[in-house]
């Protein structure tokens, strides 16, 4: 059946002709850490505008903790550490499901990248001997994780390329300009993408014109009522992608973190899988480690195989959290000053005191389909960073290999509109864009209540533990939800958001329902399925199962094959 998540072209309506109108070579989405590096490389030739809906440095990028993982070239002596090494981790942590292409291009074409970070001015934290000090992280064989300011990495870099794309004079950055959808010249498959409609509080709806658009809209951990992610990670890039007509890919795949701060009423903050690096261990009710009888890296198993273990230590042990005991760890406060800030701001010492903790959702594995240039199968549409899927972190992300995907994929798509802009067949001359949207015949809508029951649900139905009915009742939930609240029109980013939570949560439930068995981050509850009345045909865990608005089935691929 169709439903509105197929026909719902755009969110408002609009006649591109009576707007103000922006023209720009490439038009960024985003930011971040993807972004900014695309925006940096696309501004060696052409005009660049960044587009982002909050402050410039309002990212998951500035949240980032533990660090970046790269093989440097110049390694310390008592690193014992290959590329090769680089790309089996990613590949096992990735179950099977790592396109291995993708695995190669980043593992190799990142450290340069991380070099260049360091030339422009990003200050990683170094030894006692001036080197830069690597840590370890969960399912890492060798200590490649690169930080900064302790546990303050992810801000480090995202004020480098703040500083560095500000300094550009082909770089406007637009703060608090919120894209609302893309511009196609039709509803049709293959019409291409020229740009984005935008709205911004004192300017209002402006249509950007651009002869190539680059999405780095980053995740959707909003969607899920425990969350890593900020405010900002509501899943945008991935719903207006989606109704552009773009595939996406792997959106099942979620990583659940293990350990994110868990007290009601504060945001679920992280604490970080370096502190268990350090030798942090998880402890039961009754004060037991309960991690070594479960694998064999105890606190540093894969993050999907900690996160179940606490999820199922709570269901049998009862209560809401599980507590990390860093009381062992020396130099705390130096180690992890931003860490130990938050805890102090709640009245915790961790030199003293255990750490009340829990899962929550962190990272969006799958969205837009890209190929290795970043290409998605909707023309002039390239998508980097935590809103695309390469196929890099197959069914399960490495740690702190996001930053360094962000950086590769983001410098290619960057080099590549840059050329884009010197080839006088990409397209320039706008269209004009109509967009009609009938008065809704529904009532009136509690977005905040919408905004936490679609959370919940996400987080009871579709999260660590998984069912085929959960997955479906959530499936049937969205689509009741879709009909009166898809055919609302807002003029503010609260109801956007809210649609586009709704679109991403239909397909990360879809998607789950789809794959009955479990692979890397997605796991179907083997004792709750035996019970479970609905059935269907297991799909090979080498394929990729991708989405879009012009199928209402999934299409199938192997690992290796590109877009298109
Ligand atoms: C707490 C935390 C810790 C993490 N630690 C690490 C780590 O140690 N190492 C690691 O590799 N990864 C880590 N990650 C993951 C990593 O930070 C992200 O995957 C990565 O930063 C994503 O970068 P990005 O450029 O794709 O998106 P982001 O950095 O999230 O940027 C998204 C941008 O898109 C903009 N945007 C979104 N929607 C719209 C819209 N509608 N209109 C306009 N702009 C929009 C946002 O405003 C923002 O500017 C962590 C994540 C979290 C949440």
């Amino acid at each position: 059946m169709t439903t509105l998540f197929e026909t719902r072209r755009y969110l408002i309506p609009f006649r591109t002709g009576l707007l103000p109108q922006i023209f720009c070579d490439t038009l960024v989405l985003g930011s971040g850490v993807a972004g900014l590096r695309a925006a940096i490389s696309a501004a060696e030739s052409g005009e660049v505008i960044v587009c982002t809906k909050d402050e410039i440095s309002t990212t998951n990028t500035s949240w980032a903790q533990g660090g970046i993982a790269a093989v440097l070239p110049e390694l310390p002596d008592e690193i014992d550490d290959t590329i090769e090494a680089h790309i089996s981790d990613t590949l096992t942590a990735g179950a099977g499901m790592c396109d291995p292409e993708a695995v190669k291009l980043v593992c190799t074409q990142g450290p340069p990248l991380v070099q260049q970070l360091i030339e422009w001015g990003a200050n990683f934290d170094k030894d006692s001997n001036n080197h830069l000090s690597a840590g370890r992280e969960g399912g890492h064989n060798a200590n490649r994780i690169y930080h900064a300011g302790g546990d303050a990495t992810g801000r480090e870099i995202q004020r480098a390329l703040t500083t560095a794309a500000a300094a550009h004079d082909s770089i406007r950055l637009f703060d608090h300009c919120f894209a609302i959808d893309l511009l196609t010249p039709s509803n049709d498959p293959g019409a291409p993408v020229l740009g984005a409609i935008t709205w911004h509080p004192k300017h209002g709806l402006q249509v950007i014109w651009a002869r190539t658009t680059i999405l780095a809209c980053g995740g959707a951990g909003q969607v899920y009522r425990e969350s890593s992610n900020p405010p900002i990670a509501t899943g945008d890039g991935i719903a207006m992608a989606y109704r552009a007509g773009a595939s996406l890919q792997d959106m099942e795949f979620v990583q659940f973190h293990p350990t994110t701060l868990y007290i009601p009423g504060a945001p679920r903050s992280l604490i970080s899988e370096a502190v268990r690096g350090e030798g942090a261990h998880l402890l039961d009710d009754s004060g037991n480690r309960f991690m070594p009888a479960i694998h064999e890296l105890a606190e540093l198993a894969p993050r999907d195989v900690v996160s179940r273990a606490i999820s199922q230590k709570l269901a049998h042990q009862g209560g809401k959290h599980v507590w990390l005991d860093c009381r062992h760890i020396p130099n705390f406060e130096i180690r992890f000053p931003s860490i130990w800030r938050t805890l102090k701001s709640f009245g915790i010492d961790p030199t003293t005191d255990t750490i009340p903790v829990h899962p929550a959702a962190h990272y969006q594995i799958g969205g837009v389909r890209t190929d290795l240039t970043t290409a998605t199968d909707v023309p002039n549409l390239y998508a980097i960073g935590e809103s695309s899927c390469t196929g890099l972190h197959g069914a399960n992300r490495l740690a702190s290999n996001s930053l360094l995907e962000g950086l590769v994929m983001g410098a290619i798509a960057g080099r590549l509109a840059a050329q884009r802009a010197d080839d006088a067949t990409t397209p320039t001359s706008p269209a004009t864009v109509i967009s009609s949207i009938l008065p809704s015949t529904h009532a009136e809508l509690d977005l905040t209540d919408v905004r936490s029951s679609l959370r919940s649900t996400m987080w009871y139905n579709a999260g660590i533990a998984r069912t085929r009915t959960k997955l479906a009742d959530a499936c049937d939930m969205f689509d009741l939800w879709g009909r009166y609240t898809l055919d609302k029109v807002f003029d503010t980013p609260d109801g956007w958001e809210v649609q586009n939570l709704l679109f991403t949560a239909r397909l990360i439930a879809r998607a789950a329902l789809n794959r009955p068995t479990s692979v890397g981050t997605h796991w179907i509850q083997a004792e709750a399925e035996a019970d479970d009345s609905l059935e269907s045909d297991p799909i090979d865990t080498q394929l990729h199962a991708s989405w879009s608005r012009n199928s209402t089935e999934p299409v199938y691929h192997a690992v290796s094959e590109s877009v298109g």
